[in-house]
């Protein structure tokens, strides 16, 4: 996203409208189902020699949950997005995408979760505890000492 920086002077302007993400190239992010415009909210100024860009930028995504695998969606939100470019006079635009980009991309979670609570699925079944039960015996850790009680264990007196 090109901003024409001699639209702007020493006095904070507004710098507000949505940018489509398919400008991010975020294909590599398996996670993401699907990204809705990000809904820039800005305010731009030059300062002496640099080109100042701070607000917000807000997004909503719909991600798989690591826990049950559902689809999710959320809003996300950068409040502190800020900026500054070096200007010089032979320079006209600056180009805020690379940056909208890294924004976005801090702002997912690492490990996304469609509720704190998420119950996650039956390991044996694949049932949704979110939504149902299942009768499955949940493995134990006893479980795992169980076969060596069928072991005929001689002692030598
Ligand atoms: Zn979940
Ligand atoms: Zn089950």
């Amino acid at each position: 996203m090109e901003v024409l920086i001699t639209d702007y002077t020493s006095e904070p302007k507004k710098l507000q409208g949505e940018l489509d993400p398919q400008v991010f190239d975020m294909e590599d992010f398996t996670q993401i189902k699907a990204i809705l415009p990000i809904r820039y909210d800005l305010r731009a100024q030059l300062l002496g020699l640099d080109f100042v860009v701070k607000g917000s930028l807000t997004f909503d995504v719909s991600m798989d949950c690591v826990r049950c695998g559902e689809f999710f969606s959320t809003t996300l939100h950068d409040s502190a997005f800020l900026r500054a470019f070096e200007v010089s006079d032979t320079m006209d635009y600056v180009d805020l995408t690379p940056d909208m980009r890294d924004s976005v991309l801090l702002s997912l979670p690492s490990f996304p979760l469609c509720s704190p609570g998420c119950k996650g699925l039956c390991s044996v079944c694949g049932t949704n505890f979110n939504t149902g039960s299942c009768s499955c015996e949940a493995p134990t850790v006893e479980g795992v000492w169980d076969s060596l009680d069928g072991l005929d264990i001689k002692q030598d007196d």
